[in-house]
């Protein structure tokens, strides 16, 4: 970690800039880019496709500089999330009782979602179109048949009962700074946002990188997410400019 004393005042704004820049360490987030939240997939979100050759273009102009997460939500065929395993009608908002492993019972009211990326099929893979390498960190999520985790951290009760460990492993990397870009933005990268900003890093989100399900859902996550301090680009110009502002000073 770089100098914390609060003696920065007596240096140059010029030297203060390089202090700051230089120990803050960015990381690409690239949440649930997988067939079935793309065009034709069993829980398709509109437009979806268009964010993967603009997540392709932000990874490669940061090759060198940061490395990528990418999460993939990864479901039992019988997972909570799914109407069909309630009996439920698709899109609804169901009040469900689930008795968890440790005894404890938890009224959830959940969203009732398509069969959608049930683990080892097609539905569940990354698209094709997105790249991904052996160097990205990848989380699954989702695992447990009892618990919705629509962020790429884990669970909402904390990761109690689902810990992807994406919080070691960023801060293994002494990642402060997390770009985030994926699907849906209502949902999963909402959830990951609001997770990461918890756990102290700084959220970017670039808008022309994601899409959400519903355009309600969708703003009014984009405006919890600006009150909460999460910065927002319309572009991936619009992240270079400001990258290439903070490490020039
Ligand atoms: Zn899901």
């Amino acid at each position: 970690m770089g100098n914390s004393s609060g003696k920065n005042s007596s240096v140059s704004p010029s030297l203060q800039g390089s202090t700051i820049s230089s120990r803050r360490t960015f990381i690409i987030g690239v949440i649930d880019v997988q067939n079935d939240f793309c065009e034709g997939g069993a829980l398709a979100v509109k437009d979806a496709n268009s964010t993967i050759a603009r997540i392709n273009k932000l990874r490669f102009i940061y090759a060198n500089i940061m490395k990528t997460f990418i999460s993939q939500d990864y479901h039992p065929p019988n997972h909570m999330s799914f109407a069909k395993t309630h009996g439920k009608k698709e899109f609804s908002k169901e009040k469900l009782r689930i008795i968890m492993e440790d005894g404890i019972t938890l009224e959830i009211e959940q969203s009732m979602w398509p069969v959608h990326c049930v683990k080892e099929t097609f539905g569940a893979e990354l698209h094709a179109d997105l790249i991904a390498t052996k160097k990205d960190i990848l989380v699954r999520k989702g695992t447990d048949r009892n618990v919705e985790s629509y962020s790429a951290f884990g669970d909402e009760y904390r990761g109690k009962y689902e810990n992807t460990l994406l919080n070691r492993k960023l801060k293994e990397l002494s990642i402060t700074d997390i770009v985030l870009t994926g699907i849906a933005t209502d949902y999963c990268v909402y959830y990951t946002a609001l997770d990461a900003l918890r756990y102290g890093y700084m959220v970017h989100l670039i808008l022309s990188c994601t899409r959400g399900v519903a355009e309600d859902t969708t703003e009014n996550a984009l405006s919890d997410m600006k009150l909460k301090g999460v910065l927002f680009y319309d572009t991936i110009d619009d992240f270079y400019d400001y990258y290439d502002k903070l490490t020039s000073i």
